[in-house]
């Protein structure tokens, strides 16, 4: 103990090679690949599929909630690792890039696309040194060869009641009624989408029952902001 013991704390937590998708210890090479092992970056790096479900906009998922996409979305939210959440991000640009390549989205150097990070209450994103969403978000946009723009634009206020038990639309209602707009932010954005071909992205960890993007959608577009697309890193 002492001293010594208390720095190779610090650095382990700091400097943590295992990785953050299955926890094999191995190097993980820093600034280089997706920060994953080989393994996990292969089935991070499958076509992304639509969400199953009436959503609108429809919604596009790396990866169904389970395995490595679970294991990187936990490892960012609640054992708040900074190299999850860059992995994270990494997987929400590359569903961006297979939707630029498919045609859903503009080449984001062609015309700007904005990603809309969802909504988290302030109190969790404190917990975690931050909103995971919209840092993955702010690290998603710079992965795009910085040509697209990440924006958090609304959290959810935090006497929002659960949702728990309630019906998706109830959820949905639930939600965008509990939104806390930035509006100096959504100015920002509004600028943005005014370019020509511009388009507006809401992004998410995990969609699963698609109320939050579905409320999120809802208090955007009565501000003006149509989604072209939802994205997530997982999908039920
Ligand atoms: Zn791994």
């Amino acid at each position: 103990m002492g001293i010594v013991t208390g720095i190779a704390d610090a650095a382990d937590l700091v400097w943590r090679r295992d990785c953050p998708g299955c926890a094999r210890v191995e190097p993980v090479p820093v600034g280089r690949g997706i920060g994953v092992c080989r393994d996990c970056a292969v089935a991070l790096r499958r076509p992304p599929s639509p969400v199953d479900g009436s959503f609108s906009p429809r919604v596009y998922s790396a990866g169904p909630y389970g395995g490595v996409h679970r294991a990187i979305i936990l490892a960012a939210k609640d054992h708040h690792r900074p190299d999850a959440v860059t992995v994270l991000g990494e997987v929400i640009a590359g569903v961006v890039r297979q939707l630029v390549t498919t045609g859903e989205l503009p080449d984001p150097r062609l015309a700007p696309v904005v990603l809309l990070a969802a909504p988290t209450r302030p109190s969790a994103a404190r917990e975690r040194g931050g909103c995971v969403v919209a840092r993955a978000a702010v690290v998603a946009a710079r992965s795009l060869d910085g040509y697209a723009d990440a924006a958090a634009v609304a959290s959810l206020a935090e006497g929002t009641p659960d949702s728990v038990g309630l019906s998706r639309a109830a959820r949905t209602v639930n939600l965008s009624q509990g939104l806390e707009l930035d509006r100096s932010e959504l100015r920002r954005v509004r600028r943005l989408l005014r370019a020509p071909g511009a388009v507006a992205c809401v992004v998410d960890d995990v969609c699963t029952t698609g109320a939050t993007l579905g409320g999120f959608t809802t208090a955007l577009a009565a501000r003006g902001v149509i989604p072209a697309a939802g994205v997530v890193a997982a999908g039920a």
